[in-house]
C-alpha cells in the first residue's frame, strides 16, 4: 500500500460519548461503557457486527452531565476521534457494563446529528488525514520549526527516565518512528494533563496551533519531572509508572495511559494471540501468513492504526474454524420421521431431499448438483433447508443474496483499507465456528450484478467441487477449503438465475398450497410455533378450523404460508394483551351478544376460558376481510373475463377488462404491459374482427369495431406485465364486450393464441391452477398440450375443477360463456355500443 493513499473514515459514524477522558488520534484508551445509549451502541455495533467497518465509531467527549444516565442526549462537543475498537470486554459486576479498547484514528466534525435513539448517530467530516505508518515525514516554515523543538522536548522528556524499562524504550524508538505531525496528540494523550487541555488539543484543528497547545503541557511535565527528581531519588520500580507520578499533585487531571498496562496489555495481547494462531490448527500456509503478520505486529506500535488492523486480521484467522468440524449423524429413518414432522404436504420435495441424503450417506461425498428450491415465498424452503441441517446434525446458516451485486460481497475485501472485510461466506463459517455447516443461499435469482464485479462468478467458485476447496477471500487472502460445506439454494423463479449458476444445481419445485392444506398447515406447525412465542398456551386461546379457513380466504391471498403467519401472529398479540390484563368479563351469552355488550372487543373472556376466535372477535382483530369482494361480483357487466397468470410469487387470477365508445377504430391498452402482451390484444381483436360474422358480433356492418374505440385494462395497474398466455382471456373479453354477453363468473383461462384461432400452450399452468382454485372458481380452461402438466397438480384440487382442454379459440369461447358462443338459442344479440 503506498503510504500516501488517505485513508477515508465512513462519512456516517455511530457516537459514543465519554464524559471521563478524551480520546486524541494515535493514542489508545480504555472506555468504561455503562450509559444506556453507549451500552446500545456496543451491543448492535461492536458485539453484532462481524465487519471491521462497524468498527469504526466516533469517540465524542461530552463536557456537561457526568454522571446521569438521563434520557436526554447530554450536549456534545462538535469535534471528536474516530476510533477503532481493538477489543470489548462485557461485565456485570457492580453493574452491567462493557470495556473498550479503542485505538483513536483521526479528528473528525460533527455535521449533522441524524438520530439520537437507541444510540446517536452524526454525519460527519474528517478532519486529519488518515495515513499508513510512515517513516518521520518532515514540515518546512515555521511549522517545521515547531515540531522539531515538539520532538526535542519529547526526547528530553524520555531521556529523564529509566531506558531500561521497557515501555520507556519503546517510547523512545516511537519518537523517531512517528511522523512529526502525530506526536502532540500521542504525547499529549501520555503526560499527565487535564481533560480540559487535551480537549484544547483535540479542538486544535490547524496542525501549527495544535503544536503550539501542546508544546507548553510537555515542557510542563519535563519541569514536573525536574522538580521531583529533586527532591526524590528515583527508586528503579517507579520508573515503569514514572510518567504517571501518582503523588505528585503538580498536574492536575487523569493519569495517561501509558503506564504497564497497556504495555503488559501489548506484551500479553501478541502473546495470546500467538498462543492462539498455533492452536487454530490452521494449514500450513495460513500458520505461515499469521506468523509473518504476529511478527510484524509485535514491532508496530500499539497506537498505529495498522497495529488494529492487523490484530483484527489475526483475530479473524484464529476464529476461523479451520479444522473444526461436527460430526454427521445421519439415519433416513429418522430424516424421513423429522421432515414429517417438520413439514405438512410437499410429499415430492420431501422424498427427493431423502433419496439426496441417502446418496449422500453411502457415497459420503458432497459431490454432485447443488439442491436449489424454487418457488413462491413462505412455501417452507428456508425452512427445509434448516430440517436438512437438524436432520445431518450440523450447523446451519443462511446467506442473504437478494440485491448483492458486488462480488466482495461473497469474496471479501482486500485487506488495504480501513473497513476491509471478509466475504459472506467466510463470515458465516466464522459465524458458525466449524468448517461443515449446511449453507442456505438465499434469493440466488436475486443476485444483482454491477461495476464491481459479478457476484454469479465468485458463486461459481465456491459452489464448484473442483475449485471450492481452495476458496481464496480477498481478505484472508489464504486459501479455505469449503468443500465440507452442504450448499443450499433458495430462488423465486429460475429465470434469472444466471445460467451457469443454474448448471451446477438440481432445480427442486416447491409449489403453493391449496386451501386445506394451509388450513392444516396453519393448525399443526403455525399455530403452535406462535401460541409458543407469544407465551401463550392452547388453553388460553384458540382458532377454530373455520377462523382460520376465514384468515386464509377473506385475509390473504398468497401462494405460501408466511402473511397466514402474521396474521395468527396479531390474533396471539391480541390475546396476549387480554391475558396479561387478565380480563375478567364472564361470557355465558352467545358471542354475538356478548359483541353487542362489550363494546370494546370481543374476545374478553374468564381468564380460564379459553378465548376462542370467532368470526367476530376476527373482524375485532384484523380489521374488516381484506379480500371479500368475491369474484362474481366482479363480471356482472358484460366485457370482463378471468386470466391466469404467473408471478415469482406464485399464480394469480387476473381480471382483464374492455369497454367501448365512439371513435374510428382505435385500441388502447392500459395495466403496465409489456411488448408481448400488446400484441396478443392486437391479435384477439384481429381475429375477432375477421371472425365476427361468424359469431355474429357484427351488427350489420361487417366490422363490429366501425366507429368504436376499444380500451383493454389489465388490474393491477401497477404491476408491470408481460407474456402470450393472456391471449384466449383477452379474446373472451372482447367476444363479452361485443356481444353483450356475460362471460361465466366461475371460469378462468390460459393460453396463447394465433391469428388463426388456434390455442397454444403456455408455462406454470400448476401454479395457475392452484390460484384458480384458491378463488374457488369452477372452471379452468387450458390449452389442450398443457393436458399433462396436470398430473403435478394434487387428486383433491383436480377433483374440484372442471377442466377444459382447448386447441381453438372456438373451444374457448364455448366453454367461457353459458349455452356456448354464439348462443345455441342464437339469441338476439344485445347491443351494447353506446351511441352519442
Ligand atoms: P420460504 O423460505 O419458502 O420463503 P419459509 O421457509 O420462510 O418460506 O416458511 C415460512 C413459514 O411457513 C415458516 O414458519 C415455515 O415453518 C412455515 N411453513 C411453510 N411451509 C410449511 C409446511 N409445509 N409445513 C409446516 N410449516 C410450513
Amino acid at each position: 500500500m503506498s503510504s500516501n493513499s488517505g485513508i477515508q473514515i465512513p462519512s456516517r459514524l455511530p457516537l459514543l460519548c465519554t464524559h471521563d477522558g478524551v480520546l486524541l488520534p494515535g493514542s489508545t484508551m480504555r472506555i468504561s461503557v455503562d450509559t444506556a445509549r453507549n451500552m446500545q451502541l456496543v451491543k448492535s455495533r461492536l458485539l453484532k457486527g462481524t465487519s471491521l467497518k462497524s468498527t469504526i465509531i466516533g469517540v465524542i467527549p461530552n463536557t456537561r452531565d457526568p454522571e446521569h444516565d438521563s434520557d436526554e442526549l447530554p450536549s456534545l462537543h462538535s469535534i471528536g476521534t474516530a476510533g477503532l475498537a481493538v477489543q470489548v470486554v462485557g461485565s456485570n459486576w457492580p453493574k452491567p457494563h462493557y470495556t473498550l479498547l479503542i485505538t483513536g484514528l483521526c479528528r473528525f466534525r460533527v455535521t449533522q446529528l441524524l438520530r439520537e435513539r437507541p444510540f446517536p448517530v452524526a454525519e460527519v467530516e474528517q478532519l486529519d488525514k488518515l495515513e499508513q505508518y510512515t517513516e518521520g515525514g518532515q514540515a518546512d516554515g515555521e511549522l517545521g520549526e515547531l515540531s522539531q523543538r515538539f520532538y526535542q522536548a519529547a526526547v528530553q522528556l524520555v531521556g529523564m527516565l529509566d531506558m531500561s524499562v521497557p515501555v520507556v524504550a519503546k517510547l523512545r524508538r516511537l519518537l523517531d518512528s512517528l511522523p512529526r505531525e502525530t506526536l502532540p496528540d500521542v504525547l499529549a494523550s501520555m503526560i499527565r494533563t487535564s481533560n480540559k487541555e487535551k480537549l484544547q488539543v483535540l479542538d486544535a484543528v490547524d496542525l501549527e496551533e495544535r503544536f503550539k497547545k501542546a508544546l507548553p503541557l510537555l515542557t510542563r511535565q519535563i519541569e514536573g519531572l525536574k522538580l521531583l527528581q529533586k527532591t526524590r531519588k528515583l527508586r528503579p520500580d517507579d520508573d515503569k509508572r514514572v510518567l504517571a507520578i501518582r503523588k505528585g499533585g503538580v498536574f492536575p487531571g487523569r493519569q495517561f495511559s501509558l503506564d504497564e498496562e497497556v504495555e503488559d496489555e501489548d506484551g500479553d495481547d501478541t502473546a495470546m494471540l500467538e498462543k492462539k494462531v498455533k492452536a487454530a490448527a490452521m494449514p500450513e500456509a495460513a500458520l505461515r501468513v499469521c506468523l509473518k503478520e504476529l511478527k510484524r505486529l509485535k514491532k508496530m506500535p500499539q497506537s498505529m492504526p495498522e497495529y488494529a488492523l492487523t490484530h483484527n486480521y489475526l483475530e479473524m484467522m484464529v476464529e476461523l474454524p479451520w479444522s473444526k468440524s461436527t460430526t454427521d449423524c445421519l439415519d433416513i429413518r429418522a430424516a424421513r420421521v423429522l421432515l414429517d414432522n417438520d413439514h405438512y404436504a410437499m410429499e415430492k420435495l420431501k422424498r427427493r431431499v431423502l433419496e439426496y441424503l441417502a446418496v449422500r450417506q453411502l457415497k459420503s461425498t458432497l459431490k454432485g448438483p447443488i439442491l436449489c428450491f424454487v418457488g413462491p415465498p413462505g412455501v417452507g424452503k428456508t425452512s427445509v433447508g434448516r430440517s436438512i441441517a437438524r436432520t445431518l446434525g450440523r450447523e446451519f446458516h443462511r446467506i442473504a443474496l437478494g440485491g448483492v451485486c458486488d462480488q466482495s460481497d461473497i469474496r471479501g475485501h482486500r485487506r488495504t483499507y480501513v473497513g476491509s472485510m471478509p466475504g459472506r461466506i467466510i463470515n458465516g463459517l466464522k459465524t458458525v465456528g466449524v468448517n461443515n455447516p449446511v449453507f442456505l443461499l438465499d434469493e440466488v435469482d436475486k443476485l444483482g450484478k454491477s461495476l464491481q464485479g459479478d457476484p454469479a462468478a465468485a458463486l461459481l467458485e465456491v459452489l464448484d467441487p473442483e475449485q471450492n476447496h481452495s476458496f481464496t477471500d480477498h481478505y484472508l487472502n489464504v486459501p479455505f477449503d469449503l468443500s465440507q460445506v452442504l450448499f443450499i439454494a433458495t430462488a423465486n423463479t429460475t429465470a434469472t438465475i444466471p445460467p451457469a449458476l443454474l448448471d451446477r444445481m438440481e432445480v427442486l419445485q416447491v409449489p403453493g398450497y391449496t386451501q386445506e392444506e394451509k388450513v392444516e398447515i396453519a393448525h399443526r406447525h403455525l399455530i403452535p410455533h406462535q401460541l409458543e412465542q407469544h407465551g401463550l398456551t392452547p388453553q388460553q386461546l384458540q382458532i377454530p378450523q373455520d377462523t382460520t379457513k376465514d384468515i386464509i380466504s377473506k385475509y390473504t391471498r398468497e401462494a405460501g404460508v408466511r402473511s397466514l403467519e402474521r396474521k395468527i401472529g396479531a390474533i396471539c398479540r391480541a390475546v396476549a394483551v387480554k391475558v396479561a390484563e387478565g380480563h375478567k368479563v364472564s361470557r355465558a351469552e352467545s358471542p354475538t351478544e356478548q359483541h353487542n355488550k362489550e363494546e370494546d372487543s370481543g374476545i374478553a373472556s374468564p381468564p380460564e376460558m379459553p378465548i376462542v376466535i370467532d368470526h367476530i372477535a376476527l373482524k375485532d382483530i384484523l380489521g374488516p376481510p381484506v379480500f371479500e369482494m368475491e369474484v362474481s361480483e366482479r363480471l356482472t357487466l358484460p366485457g370482463v373475463a378471468i386470466g391466469l397468470a404467473w408471478t415469482p410469487m406464485g399464480g394469480e387470477i387476473m381480471f382483464v377488462e374492455a369497454s367501448r365508445m365512439e371513435g374510428d377504430g382505435q385500441l388502447t391498452l392500459t395495466g403496465q404491459l409489456g411488448d408481448v402482451m400488446k400484441e396478443s390484444a392486437h391479435l384477439a381483436i384481429s381475429w375477432l374482427r375477421s371472425n365476427a360474422k361468424t359469431y355474429l358480433l357484427a351488427n350489420g356492418s361487417a366490422d363490429p369495431l366501425e366507429g368504436t374505440d376499444i380500451h383493454l385494462h389489465f388490474p393491477a395497474g401497477a404491476v408491470t406485465k408481460d407474456g402470450p398466455s393472456a391471449g384466449v382471456t383477452i379474446v373472451t373479453c372482447l367476444a363479452s364486450l361485443l356481444s353483450g354477453r356475460l362471460v361465466r363468473s366461475d371460469v378462468a383461462m390460459t393460453g396463447e393464441i394465433t391469428l388463426r384461432g388456434l390455442v397454444l400452450p403456455v408455462g406454470g399452468i400448476k401454479d395457475k391452477v392452484l390460484a384458480a382454485h384458491r378463488a374457488n372458481l369452477k372452471r379452468v380452461i387450458i390449452p389442450k398440450r398443457n393436458e399433462k402438466d396436470l398430473e403435478e397438480i394434487p387428486a383433491h384440487v383436480r377433483a374440484d375443477l372442471d377442466f377444459v382442454f382447448a386447441s381453438t379459440l372456438d373451444e374457448v369461447l364455448n366453454a367461457a360463456f353459458d349455452g356456448g358462443f354464439p348462443a345455441a338459442s342464437d339469441c338476439p344479440i344485445v347491443n351494447y355500443t353506446v351511441k352519442v
